[in-house]
């Protein structure tokens, strides 16, 4: 893309209503811009970054087994009726009447649905366990929408649901995602932790909260040092596998000794066997959340399977959301300095930002062409007749994991500066071995 006809719109100055880091970047870089409360329209630059999440969501669920399929944002109430949520969910879903005074709904999450979906198709035990997920938008009419995308009314969401005959089989699917998760949020350059969540009335220990600790987080947590300093996943090649349930199980194992909770499920008499200097407490920022609720639905919705002896059964359920455009904001939390983003590679909207700091020149023009062709449409190219300064500061701003810097004296020379944003190291290479290292 060219920045002289990219619709990039940035700002100097900070914008007022942005309270947060992360909702003050994606303004002031052009990444969204908000339409009415809590509702956004994603730009170029935005989108980029949310197609990127979202590939890596959908690699990882698809990874695990789960089968991707796309349920509408409109449902028809009637479900919402038949499992009892219609009245119950409140205020927060915006319910929608058509021409036919048929009473719809903007779906706020999709249980009702896919449940139904599965009771029309599917048969027998030996067909389980399915699990089934989308990326689709959501309606929550939020109290207070809040933080630009991170508490939107308008969202995206990954939400995952799981089918098994019986209870053992449904933990087999939540240990699934519960590695899908982390493997997914340590793509993105984020340390997630999982933390002991709120089951409700199903009790048990089967909710999981994935947390990204920013001081800005709206959930209080309390964890064990420890999780800073493993890598649950370092032994990633040795392998944990899906379809291994003792993978699962020494994963899951792993992932629950030490002592992680949200503020709502904190046990201050197993946090007091902590010794002080393992005890951690902040804020953070839930990505995800994975949950089992048993035959809730299938229950309710009178969804069955055919069970070995013949016998109809109620399916075992869970299910599993993430946060995808909430993601774009976290990764931002995580990750930048005074000067702007610095984007993890995996997520950037641009993999190099060619900086031409003098547009105009034959030797500048035609060395910037030159690497704008050779990265296809991986890089961003400021093209545009402005100052250098005010280049170096948007290329920061934006975040490119890396900026060709392009000058007369350098051009004249054959010569390139390349600038890794993370570390602000630059060095002065060939246009060839610049290319090389940005891969
Ligand atoms: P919260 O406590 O933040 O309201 P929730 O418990 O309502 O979250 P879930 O219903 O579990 O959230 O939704 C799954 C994921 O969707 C959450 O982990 C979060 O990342 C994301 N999410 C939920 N509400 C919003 C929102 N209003 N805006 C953006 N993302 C959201
Ligand atoms: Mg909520």
């Amino acid at each position: 893309m060219r920045l002289s006809h990219g619709f990039i719109p940035t700002l100097k100055e900070t914008p007022a209503e942005a309270q947060i880091t992360s909702h003050r970047l994606m303004l002031r870089a052009g990444l969204v811009r908000q339409t009415s409360a809590g509702i956004y329209a994603w730009l170029p630059l935005g989108l980029r970054v949310l197609r990127n999440i979202e590939r890596i969501v959908r690699e990882e669920q698809d990874r695990s087994g789960a089968q991707e399929i796309l349920m509408p944002t409109i449902q028809p109430a009637e479900l919402w009726r038949e499992s009892g949520r219609y009245d119950g969910y409140g205020k927060e879903m915006l319910r929608i009447t058509d021409r036919h005074d048929r009473d719809m709904l903007y779906g706020p999450t999709n249980e009702e649905m896919v449940t139904d979906l599965f009771r029309q198709s599917i048969r027998s035990y030996r067909e389980l366990p399915q699990i089934l997920y989308h990326i689709q938008w959501k309606f929550r009419d939020e109290v207070r929408p809040r933080f630009g995308v991170m508490r939107g009314r308008e969202f995206l969401m990954k939400d995952a649901y799981s089918f098994d005959l019986d209870h053992a089989g449904a933990v087999v699917s939540y240990r699934k995602m519960m590695l899908a998760y982390m493997r997914t949020f340590q793509r993105m350059g984020l340390k997630a932790i999982p933390m002991e969540a709120d089951t409700g009335p199903i009790g048990g220990d089967l909710s999981h909260e994935f947390i990204i600790l920013a001081p800005t987080g709206e959930s209080q947590v309390y964890y064990d040092a420890a999780f800073e300093e493993i890598d649950y996943l370092a032994n990633d090649a040795g392998g944990f596998s899906h379809d291994q349930p003792d993978d699962l199980a020494r994963f899951f194992q792993m992932m629950t000794t030490h002592y992680a909770a949200t503020d709502e499920k904190h046990d201050v008499a197993r946090w007091d066997q902590l010794s002080a200097d393992r005890k951690r407490e902040g804020r953070g920022i839930e990505v995800g959340h994975i949950f089992y609720f048993g035959t809730k639905y299938t229950k309710a919705m009178g969804a069955t399977v055919a069970g070995p002896d013949g016998k109809p059964v109620h399916p075992e359920m869970g299910s599993y959301g993430i946060g995808v455009s909430r993601l774009v904001g976290a990764v931002i939390e995580a990750s930048h300095d005074d000067a702007g983003i610095i984007w993890p590679d995996s997520v950037a909207p641009f993999k190099a930002a060619i900086l031409n700091l003098k547009t105009g020149d034959a030797a500048c023009d035609a060395l910037c062409e030159r690497l704008y062709a050779s990265l296809g449409g991986n890089a961003l190219y400021d093209d545009r007749p402005d100052r250098a300064g005010a280049k170096f500061a948007d290329a920061d701003l934006m975040g490119h994991p890396w900026q060709l810097i392009v000058g007369p004296r350098g051009a004249a020379a054959g010569k390139v500066e390349l600038k890794r944003r993370a570390t602000g190291e630059r060095v002065e290479v060939t246009p060839e071995e610049a290319l090389g290292r940005i891969g």
